[in-house]
């Protein structure tokens, strides 16, 4: 079963939600720790980082 992970753009938290392919989350999780729904889905953290603009 995949990893799906998170950002939270409230608390700044990451967290993984598992899921079955088939009920693949395409939008936002809810957080878990602030229960805010601004949350973003991070598809590659070392691709995030090295694309990064200064
Ligand atoms: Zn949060």
């Amino acid at each position: 079963m995949p990893v799906y992970e998170f950002i939270c753009k409230d608390c700044q938290k990451t967290f993984e939600i598992l899921r079955p392919i088939s009920e693949a989350p395409h939008g936002a999780a809810p957080c878990p720790s602030c229960g805010s729904q601004k949350t973003e889905r991070i598809w590659s953290s070392v691709f995030a980082i090295t694309a990064k603009k200064s």
